[in-house]
């Protein structure tokens, strides 16, 4: 049993109310306990560190078909960018598509322990699930895309909520899933025939509903199963000029589904549908409304989707967006569909300080997270690869903790973006505590990932160190410290093994990847009528389509129990 006792760190654990007291941590067999014997357990001194639970990202594309075919389309990508092998570790490639040994090291060395995968077509689940095992050092888990599947959308036309939550039940056992993932809902089938939604009531061709049907009936579908996590919606009309009216009646659309305490949808990568204005030459921030609506309501969570002024990939199932973005840019392009599920689309881009469109996106991100009041309510994120690689999170954080920063590249930017920023008139900078919450604490608990995110008695012992002094470091002024800090765990420790120390890794350990296992009152129905539809409408065999669990390296299933 190992033992391991965290000596006079400043702890910050904002789900136990910890705001940088100075506390030991100790740690057995892989959990958080009370205290363990000091003679046996080995010691870290944690004297001038932070202490925090491990870092918890709630959307970043890492595994799967799309995301493979992102490093296939971008060989660039890989050449100037090498994971060097060491005596523990693989050699790897990638900037802002690493290869997947690459991806669980770059993770854990900024002191991340567990990463979601937004994006998994169930009919390719088994890439992605085979991905997520090549990936080392983090726990995992996927959102299926159930926002244009045909079962589900035949069954919300035919008004059969409990059908459809019976069936998503399945699915998520089918494909090892943890989330209900909505893409631009109604918008990849209607793309199947080289159209899009264009509101929330506009109608999925061929099905007569709308995606304010879709977002409802799935919505009640994810009550019905209890799923510990929220539907998780990427809007419809993303990243058009305007949207933010679009983002704002998605979350108004669920209002009366909420439940108290609870909220009831997700909106992801919100910084791609905060834009005002009717073309791109008005385009403006619509962060102050959307911050507005969330701060009024208790019903919805988001993450940021943050820009970082570099070169990236996006990546999305909303295929109809990335056609626009290849129209907008002239770029090599993938589109794939996935058939009777959805679509996908890839396009590299390059987000430049110079751009008026690209500057606001940088603002918008940051504009969401300071002028949303409540850390609890917004997570950051950067979409990755789509707003910038994983690999800047600790330049986002500086960012929200210190104006300074901000300012620093406000004056790089193109003038008439920063004239109309809205980060001007904003003060506010994230304390450490904060910084916890938006990258630990917070997305734990949307995710209802109970033994994450947190260092109570009983959690997981996944924990990062930080080489910076609360006590001694302005964060507001010693903004590159804590950029640095942030980059380089000085150690990460996961399920109370050091896998990280002073930014290196020392060991590597597989993760697990978490799936829900949906307990339903009464048998789920008979499976002949899928069976028939797999003969109709696939070129796979029903029996080709669930995954078994003996297929993930490390399952980790959470059993729930659904109200039906
Ligand atoms: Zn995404």
């Amino acid at each position: 049993m190992t033992e391991l006792l965290i000596k006079n760190g400043f702890v910050y654990d904002p789900l136990n109310a910890v705001k940088g007291e100075k506390m030991d941590i100790a740690i057995s067999d892989r959990r958080i306990v009370e205290k363990v014997d000091e003679k046996k357990a080995s010691v870290i001194d944690a004297s001038g560190m932070i202490v925090t639970p491990g870092g918890v990202d709630i959307h970043s594309h890492i595994a799967g078909s799309e995301v493979n075919a992102g490093r296939l389309l971008r060989p660039e990508d890989h050449f100037k960018d090498v994971e060097v092998k060491t005596a523990i570790t693989r050699s790897g490639v990638g900037y802002s598509i690493p290869s997947t040994f690459t991806t669980g090291y770059r993770y854990s060395r900024m002191g991340y322990t567990t990463v979601m995968n937004p994006s998994m077509p169930p009919l390719e689940a088994r890439h992605t699930h085979e991905e997520l095992n090549d990936i080392p050092m983090i726990d995992k888990g996927a959102y299926p895309l159930l926002g244009d599947w045909w079962f589900v959308l035949e069954y919300l036309r035919d008004g059969l909520i409990e059908e459809c939550a019976a069936h998503v039940a399945w699915m998520m056992r089918a494909t090892k899933g943890y989330a209900i993932k909505l893409v631009n809902p109604g918008g990849p089938e209607a793309w199947g025939f080289g159209r899009n939604v264009k509101s929330i009531d506009d109608p999925v061709p061929h099905f007569n509903i709308t995606p304010r049907d879709i977002i409802r009936g799935l919505c009640k579908v994810n009550k019905l199963l209890n799923l510990p996590h929220t539907i998780h919606v990427h809007t419809n009309n993303l990243g058009k000029p305007g949207n933010c009216t679009t983002a704002i009646e998605t979350m108004k659309c669920v209002e009366d589904l909420a439940e108290k305490g609870r909220p009831a949808i997700h909106i992801t990568h919100c910084q791609f549908c905060a834009f005002k204005g009717s073309d791109w030459a008005t385009m403006r921030s619509g962060a102050d409304e959307i911050a507005k609506y969330v701060n009024g309501h208790n019903h919805v969570t988001m993450d940021m989707g943050q820009v970082v002024f570099t070169d990236t990939t996006t990546m999305t199932a909303d295929g109809p967006f990335q056609y626009n973005l290849y129209g907008l840019t002239g770029n090599k392009w993938v589109n794939h569909d996935v058939e009777t599920e959805t679509c996908a689309g890839i396009v590299p881009f390059r987000y430049r300080r110079k751009s008026p469109v690209h500057a606001t996106q940088w603002s918008i991100g940051l504009e969401l997270a300071l002028l949303i009041e409540d850390p609890w309510r917004i997570y950051l994120t950067t979409d990755h690869p789509n707003g910038a690689p994983f690999t800047t999170y600790p330049q986002v954080a500086s960012w929200l903790m210190s104006r300074l920063a901000r300012q620093a590249t406000l004056k790089k930017i193109n003038k008439r973006a920063r004239r109309k920023s809205l980060l001007l008139s904003i003060n506010r900078e994230y304390s450490f505590y904060e910084i916890t919450v938006v990258t630990r604490a917070g997305p734990a608990k949307a995710l209802g990932l109970k033994q994450k995110g947190h260092l109570g008695f009983g959690a997981d012992a996944d924990i990062s160190l930080y080489n910076i002094n609360p006590a001694l470091v302005d964060s507001s002024k010693e903004y590159k410290k804590v950029r640095k800090a942030f980059s380089k765990a000085a150690y990460t420790i996961k399920d109370g093994e050091i896998l990280v120390r002073d930014g290196q890794v020392v060991k590597t350990v597989p993760g697990k990847t978490f799936w829900v296992d949906v307990k339903l009152s009464s048998p789920i129905r008979s499976t002949e009528d899928l069976k028939r539809r797999f003969r109709d409408y696939w070129t796979v065999e029903y029996e080709n389509y669930p995954i078994p669990e003996e297929y993930l390296k490390a399952s980790a299933p959470i059993t729930i129990p659904a109200r039906i």
